[in-house]
């Protein structure tokens, strides 16, 4: 079927990409976790992405996150999922039953209503910082200014444990160099790091996407968040 042999080859690509850019940056290709970003595409590409090999993937938007991931429940199909879009408090018990990976922690508020549902299913979340890079007040994320004070109070809470950073390069209309604000969050990493010793390392950097994943490995990406090059080619 055309769909499957497109995803096929796209997964290829893109991992040999990964692979080419982990080399570049003298790093092993297992120290890159790609994210198959599903957003974009129906449930037949979604499981087609799967099929292909892409065994993490992304949804931005908590109802079609739910959808899903029920339907890749129900069908038995084991995923790791990411939810990598803004999550509203009166969503999290829902999407938390689907224990998917958060990178889209930006409020103490947001991680206190986390690690109360975790409390209430004696589970732990798995989740992302996400920081907001750009500087730029429509963007999400915590602002630079509140990154200290905000990951000293998440880093505390029960439930969730913080595994890294999340962040999003500029739109290119700003001129800003992608490469730099990659840079950044890796700084503002090993910053916290530092500071917050007994959190046990922050050692996750999900960074880059189709656009610019290979700047991010060069930078010390750990996860790449990859949607519209594994859907090339399909209208
Ligand atoms: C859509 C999205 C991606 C994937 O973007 P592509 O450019 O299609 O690869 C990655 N991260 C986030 C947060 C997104 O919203």
């Amino acid at each position: 079927m055309k769909e499957q042999s497109l995803c096929n080859e796209n997964w290829q690509r893109v991992t040999s990409r990964v692979q080419d850019a982990c080399k570049k940056a003298g790093r092993l290709r297992t120290s890159v976790h790609v994210v198959g970003i599903t957003k974009y595409v129906d449930i037949s590409r979604t499981l087609a992405i799967y099929n292909a090999g892409c065994r993490a993937l992304g949804e931005s938007r908590p109802q079609a996150f739910w959808d899903k991931a029920a339907a890749f429940a129900s069908g038995g199909i084991q995923v790791q999922w990411h939810l990598i879009g803004h999550l509203q408090r009166n969503k999290v018990a829902k999407t938390m039953s689907y224990s998917p990976v958060i990178q889209t922690i930006d409020s103490v508020r947001l991680a206190k209503e986390v690690s109360r549902v975790t409390a209430s299913s004696s589970t732990v979340c798995e989740g992302f910082i996400e920081v907001n890079l750009s500087q730029q007040s429509e963007r999400s994320g915590v602002v630079l200014e509140s990154l200290t004070d905000v990951v000293a109070q998440i880093l505390v809470l029960p439930g969730i444990r913080i595994c890294g950073l999340m962040g999003m390069a500029s739109h290119p209309e700003t001129g800003r160099e992608p490469r730099r604000e990659f840079a950044h969050l890796r700084e503002l990493r090993d910053v916290l790091n530092e500071k917050f010793p007994e959190a046990g390392g922050l050692p996750e950097l999900s960074m880059g996407m189709s656009g610019d994943f290979e700047e991010a490995i060069l930078e010390g990406s750990t996860m790449v968040r990859i949607g519209s090059a594994l859907f090339d080619g399909l209208d």
